[in-house]
């Protein structure tokens, strides 16, 4: 099969009724943990806080969250600077501060060049597949070597990123490390959308129009 019938073939089974309800599986963790009495840590890879600021109050009765922003895809610069920044005004207007963050380093020259091979790739393909399993590989690591319970990323939140990949790509990484679970989700589920709209008109909050790597802002210019 050539990359062209993978992908159609792939595009295919994105319309399958056979899908796991990642969200039905995350309410029910939720249940458990908060039956416990417990908070359990957890480390929230967030790309931006458009994506996060739902997923914050979705876990927050469960978890003790901290966020990390771990997203050298953002190009260029003063992108990557003003979703962070939007993002650090949101937790400290709504959150006071109360939730920690982690910013990692921010290598946007050698990140683009390991999505390189893959430039021409329509967006959803397997670039973004690297891209997510890269950033989610760094952000587990982190979380793993630290001791938190559960790590999760906010990107299962887009409606441009298929989840079940997103989901699967988590718990093949679960199998690496021996400590840090990993929290499956679908964040734009039961209104996700919609709660996320609302916030960012209480806040007022930047919501650009480009997934992040210098590909997707070409093809938004085209
Ligand atoms: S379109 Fe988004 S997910 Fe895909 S490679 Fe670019 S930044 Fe990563």
């Amino acid at each position: 099969m050539n990359d062209q019938e993978e992908y159609l073939e792939y595009l295919r089974s994105r319309k399958s009724s056979f899908k796991r309800n990642y969200h039905k599986e995350s309410l029910k963790e939720i249940a458990r943990i908060t039956e416990s009495g417990k908070k359990e840590t957890i480390l929230l890879h967030a790309c931006c806080v458009v994506c996060a600021c739902w997923p914050l109050e979705f876990l927050h009765d469960a978890f003790d969250i901290t966020v990390m922003y771990n997203n050298s895809n953002i190009y260029p610069s003063e992108e990557y600077e003003h979703r962070l920044a939007e993002l650090k005004r949101y937790l400290k207007e709504r959150w006071k501060d109360e939730i920690p963050l982690i910013e990692m380093p921010y290598d946007n020259v050698s990140y683009t060049e390991k999505l390189a091979p893959r430039a021409d790739d329509p967006e959803g393909w397997k670039r973004c597949f690297f891209c997510y399993e890269e950033r989610m590989r760094e952000g587990f690591a982190y979380a793993d070597a630290n001791g938190f319970d559960w790590f999760t990323t906010v990107m299962t939140f887009s409606r441009q990123k298929d989840s079940q990949k997103l989901n699967a790509i988590g718990l093949a990484l679960q199998k690496e490390f021996s400590h840090t679970k990993y929290f499956v989700s679908d964040f734009k589920k039961d209104s996700g959308q919609l709660r996320s709209n609302q916030i960012c008109d209480e806040y007022c909050l930047y919501k650009q129009d480009y997934c992040g790597c210098v590909y997707s802002l070409r093809n938004k210019d085209q």
